[in-house]
């Protein structure tokens, strides 16, 4: 599906209600305003109206889809399952390995695979590559993990850091404060995204936190993509108002927040 994430060139939602739309289990701070639940309340977009709690209905794996991805000659970036964590405690483990399976197969696409849960991603990838032999992710299987305040940071990186991968990332999105000194984190991270929450009752998001994160990486030379400085920026105290309403046009950025790099895949 056609996607206005930056960083990607398609979502793939793999996994969905049996009847309609999607649903997930809330875990974080950053889940508070979730954009897939609130898409899931409305019928119009295909939902369930199913809140992102207590028990999961009926689930599907969407097996063709990830077959599809084989036979696809023009090479993307997917998004894997935005409507969801495919890393949820409810989500059976063979589903996970079925989909790592398809991406294995489609070596030039790019899978970029985020959750809040990296410490069962990295239980479901180390079993994976024994299972297949092998001591690496394969060069077109990024894993990533969303970083939102210094508690993700401390918490969800350390679990990232042990995936055998040449691509681990960060989204650092929504940023929900100043994450402080990060320097010595990123020698386990090839890939930091960041933005500001978007949607309605946005949390603030201070640009000089986000500005932060780019000198950090840009010192430790890793690559950083600013992807939007949400609904809600701030500079210097007042609020910094964009044209754009997610403050996702770069040309609206600060100069030196115009930053969208990307990884170099090379594998020695
Ligand atoms: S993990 Fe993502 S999709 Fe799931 S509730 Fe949280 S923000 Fe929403």
């Amino acid at each position: 599906m056609p996607t206005n994430i930056e960083w990607t060139d398609q979502s793939d939602n793999i996994i969905r209600a049996k009847v309609s739309g999607w649903w997930c289990q809330k875990i974080s701070e950053g889940c508070k305003n979730c954009y897939s639940e609130k898409l899931n309340q409305n019928s119009f977009f295909g939902g369930n109206k199913q809140p992102y709690s207590g028990q999961p209905p009926e689930l599907v794996l969407d097996t063709e889809a990830i077959r599809k991805w084989g036979f696809q000659r023009k090479p993307k970036k997917h998004f894997v399952s935005s409507m969801t964590d495919v890393f949820g405690e409810w989500v059976p483990r063979f589903w996970q390995h079925e989909m790592l399976d398809g991406m294995f197969v489609a070596p030039n696409q790019i899978f970029q695979i985020l959750t809040k849960r990296p410490e069962i991603m990295l239980l479901s990838m180390d079993e994976w590559l024994s299972f297949h032999g092998l001591d690496k992710l394969p060069l077109n299987i990024w894993s990533g993990t969303s970083i939102e305040n210094r508690r993700t940071l401390e918490e969800c990186s350390k679990f990232l850091a042990q995936i055998p991968a040449d691509i681990r990332f960060w989204s650092v999105e929504p940023l929900l404060e100043d994450l402080g000194d990060i320097t010595h984190y990123l020698n386990d991270v090839q890939l930091v995204i960041v933005g500001g929450e978007s949607g309605p009752n946005s949390r603030p998001c201070h640009i000089e936190w986000i500005n932060s994160i780019v000198q950090q990486c840009q010192s430790a030379k890793t690559p950083v993509f600013v992807k939007q400085l949400g609904a809600n920026a701030q500079l210097e105290g007042q609020p910094f108002k964009t044209r754009n309403k997610k403050g996702g046009d770069i040309e609206e950025f600060p100069q030196e927040l115009q930053v969208r790099e990307f990884p170099v895949l090379v594998r020695e």
